[in-house]
């Protein structure tokens, strides 16, 4: 995809996150439930719902398609992905 954007920052919306935990079926190294059953995001060292840089995620080789499809798998769309601009790319 020559115009696929480049994903740079992605925060879980813990008030929109019901837990239907699609998102972690979909990107098991980028996403996870924790203790009050809301999606965080896996870093380097901690996990939290972000925001968080590319560059920090646990899982260094997870491709943009699967980040984006993980966001889109999400029923409450409660995963936002931003670009390198600071540019909101989902939802
Ligand atoms: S898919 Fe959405 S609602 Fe479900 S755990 Fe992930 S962020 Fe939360």
């Amino acid at each position: 995809m020559a115009d696929e954007k480049k994903i740079a920052k992605i925060v879980v919306d813990r008030n929109l996150c019901i837990g239907a935990s699609t998102c972690v079926i979909t990107a098991n190294t980028v996403f996870e439930l924790d203790a009050e059953n809301k999606a965080v995001i896996k870093l380097q060292g901690v996990k939290n719902s972000g925001p968080a840089e590319r560059g920090s995620l646990e899982d260094q080789q997870v491709g943009d398609a699967t980040i984006l499809a993980a966001a889109q798998s999400c029923p409450t769309r409660a995963i936002f992905l931003y670009d390198e601009a600071g540019k909101q790319i989902y939802p």
